[in-house]
Order: structure tokens, then sequence, then C-alpha cells
């Protein structure tokens, strides 16, 4: 099972790609952390990244398009994935199509712009395995402390209200017409993300069975 999680920052992907790959038994992959994890260790990636993502940019395609056909290569994405944050250009998407990857199912969670501008507010991430937090909706249980691996828990420097605008902006631009790349193809399914997490993931798990 292919599966693509596709929204705006901060509907949601990401926490229901980790409830959901559990579930599933396939492994969520998150382009976000893995340039994130890229930039800290400042690999050549990194390095090409970091400006991007602080102005909350989208990377240039041919860094992130490399760094995810290297990561679906690996063994444990033999019998699937759940992609969050990938594809976020029509260009990603035709690059996905042409390394013969086929798609199930691409999940749209669908959240009004007010809520995002709150949920991204108070949004934490951990800085060692990039589990995502949330200081109303999904605290940690001790205070800046990761509950799956104790490293410290962060605001992203992108979730800061300045950078948040311009990210919207971007997504409208350049992401949101993936909308319309895989309804064309009979893929879409929009699930309408709810105030309470485990509601989302019923109507996610139920969209990806149907
Ligand atoms: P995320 O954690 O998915 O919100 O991603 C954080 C930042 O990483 C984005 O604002 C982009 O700068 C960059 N990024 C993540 N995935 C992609 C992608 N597929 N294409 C381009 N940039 C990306």
């Amino acid at each position: 099972m292919n599966l693509i999680f596709l929204g705006a920052p901060g509907a949601g992907k990401g926490t229901q790609a980790e409830i959901v790959c559990d579930k599933l038994g396939i492994p969520a992959i998150s382009t976000g952390n893995m340039l994130r994890e890229a930039v800290k260790n400042g690999t050549p990636a990194g390095l090409a990244a970091k400006e991007c993502m602080e102005k909350g940019d989208l990377v240039p395609d041919d860094v992130v398009i490399g760094i995810l056909k290297d990561r679906i290569a690996q063994d444990d994405c033999k019998n699937g994935f759940i992609l969050d944050g990938f594809p976020r250009t029509v260009e990603q998407a035709e690059a996905l199509d042409k390394m013969g990857v086929s798609i199930d199912k691409v999940i749209e969670i669908s959240v009004p712009d007010q809520k995002i501008i709150s949920r991204l507010s108070g949004r934490r991430v951990c800085e060692g395995c990039g589990a995502s937090y949330h200081l109303d909706f999904k605290p940690t249980k001790v205070e800046g402390v990761c509950d799956s691996c104790g490293a410290k828990v962060v605001q992203r420097v992108d979730d800061k209200p300045e950078t948040v605008l311009s990210r919207l902006e971007t997504y409208r631009e350049k992401t949101a017409p993936l909308k319309d790349y895989y309804q064309n193809k009979g893929k879409l399914v929009t699930v309408n993300g709810q105030e309470e997490i485990a509601e989302t993931s019923k109507l996610t798990l139920a969209a990806i069975e149907g």
C-alpha cells in the first residue's frame, strides 16, 4: 500500500502518518524530518535546504527528489509507505510517476486556514526523533521532553508566526494543484480534520480502507 498524505502545513499529516503507519505496519516518510536531520548533520543536501526551510520556501525539487528516491529504495519500504510532505509540487508528483512508483491513494487532510494558524503556534517537535506534539492537543508527559526518545522538544523556526503565512501561500500556489492532479487519476480522498486526533485517525483509516 503506497499512500500520500496531502494537506496544508499543520493539517495533521505527520500526526496521522505516525498513527496510521503503526496500524498498517509500513513506514511513514516525512521529507521535512529528513531535511531537518540533513540540516542538523550539515550534509550537502542539508546545506542546500537550510535557507529555504528557514524562510518557509520549498527546497529545490532535485534535492528533495534525490532524498526521497534513496529512502523508498530501502528494504523497509518494500510492502509500502506513507509519504508525508511529498510530493509538494506537480514536478515532484511527475518524478514519482517516472520512478515507476504506483500510488494507491492520496488522503487529503483538510483544515480551514484559521485553525491552521492556531495549530502551528502550539506545535512542538522532538529534536531527536522528529515526533510531533502540540501544547494543547498532544502535550508531552514531561514538559519539553519527548515521550518516545527523551530528547528536547522545541518549536520549529518555520512555525513562528512571520513564516507561517508565507508557508500557507506556498501551499496554495505550489501544492494545492496536486489535488486536481490526483483527482484526475481517481486517487484523491478528502478527510475533514477534526479537533480530536483520534477522530481524524478513524476517518483517515476509513478513507484508506474504503
Ligand atoms: P514539513 O515538515 O513537511 O512542514 O517541511 C518543512 C520544510 O521542509 C518545508 O517548509 C520545506 O522548506 C521543506 N520541505 C519538506 N518537504 C518538501 C518537499 N517535498 N519539497 C520541497 N520542500 C520540502
